[in-house]
């Protein structure tokens, strides 16, 4: 679908990484962020991100979308097509900005929200347009990252799914539509479980951050950006296939260790425990430097794989 005018709400890490992939797709984009450095912040992800796409690909880049940065919601949705609301993750807030998004944008406009926590139907509570409400969450870096997944309230139409999802897909995405709706969506719900054991790790003095970090990198990580969970598995099962090694394995997905437990208690001590670790990982390179790192790797990565992932 053609689409000239995008408007985002919120032009911070993920709404900056939206802009750049809209506006290096072609599109103009409406920006509407009360932030007093918005504007700097949003240049310097598009300088990144244009850095990174000419890596990317050999061949020229679209001609670039006009951006406009504006003073209020209504400005910035008043002629957008497609909305993409990347506020900070409090639910009034949202609320707050979807009734304003309804007011003054294009009856048929799409409302995508970058939510990573909550529900479509949470969102949509209020609306007298609900129907074209849905969650887009990407993942970061946005123009980098092919995966977003859409997730539709009961209350949103099949139409708005089948035209933000198509909308997408020519800004290089790979829509991933969520059948039913649950909090953190699929992804997060993932990398939660993770997230949650490394800070057990941690917490209990086993590995360090840079040794969570490295075990990932250079293990399961490099397995997973290219086949994923099951298929690894599948293969991992030899050529008795995927039952055989459930059945293998089975028996020790009883075990107490593996059940879901809370996160620990996130002290102040674990806090600067993890904060220490991972500045002397890291600290000695600007934000700005560890993107442009992270993203030559996820460059040469999205390049080398066989089965490109967009
Ligand atoms: P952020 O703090 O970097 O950006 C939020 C931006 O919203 C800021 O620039 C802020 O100035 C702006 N803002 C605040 N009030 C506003 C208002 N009333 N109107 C317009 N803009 C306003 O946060 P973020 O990490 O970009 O997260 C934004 C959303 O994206 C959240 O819902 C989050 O769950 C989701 N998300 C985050 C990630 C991630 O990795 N950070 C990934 C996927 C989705």
């Amino acid at each position: 679908e053609k689409t000239s005018v995008t408007a985002a709400i919120g032009g911070g890490v993920i709404g900056g990484g939206w802009i750049a992939r809209f506006l290096l797709n072609g599109h103009d984009v409406n920006v509407y962020d009360p932030h007093p450095d918005a504007q700097r912040l949003v240049n310097e992800v598009l300088s990144n991100a244009e850095r990174a796409l000419r890596r990317m690909t050999m061949a020229p880049l679209p001609t670039k979308g006009k951006l406009t940065f504006v003073s209020s919601i209504a400005e910035a949705v008043r002629d957008a097509d497609y909305i993409q609301e990347s506020v900070p993750e409090r639910l009034d807030l949202k609320l707050k900005i979807f009734a304003e998004i309804e007011k003054h944008a294009q009856p048929d406009a799409m409302i995508g929200s970058s939510t990573s926590g909550f529900r479509p139907t949470q969102l949509a509570e209020g609306l007298k347009t609900p129907e074209r409400l849905f969650v887009a969450h990407p993942f970061n870096p946005v123009y980098l990252l092919p995966v977003v997944e859409v997730v539709p309230s009961a209350m949103t139409s099949p139409a708005v799914v089948e035209r933000a999802s198509a909308f997408l897909t020519t800004i290089g995405m790979k829509p991933l539509v969520v059948r039913k709706e649950i909090d953190a969506h699929i992804a997060d719900r993932l990398l939660e479980a993770v997230w949650r054991e490394g800070l057990w790790l941690v917490n209990d003095g086993i590995a360090t951050t840079q040794e969570i970090d490295d075990v990932i990198r250079f293990g399961f990580g490099l397995r997973w950006a290219q086949m994923g969970l099951f298929e690894t598995y599948r293969i991992a099962g030899g050529e008795a296939g995927m039952a055989h090694f459930i059945a293998q394995f089975g028996p020790a997905l009883k075990w107490p260790w593996t059940k879901l437990m809370d996160v620990p208690e996130m002290t102040d001590e674990l806090i600067a425990t993890i904060a220490s670790q991972s500045d002397a990982q890291s600290g000695m390179h600007s934000i700005r430097e560890l993107e442009r790192i992270r993203d030559d790797n996820l460059v040469a990565i999205m390049q080398a794989l066989k089965a490109k992932p967009w």
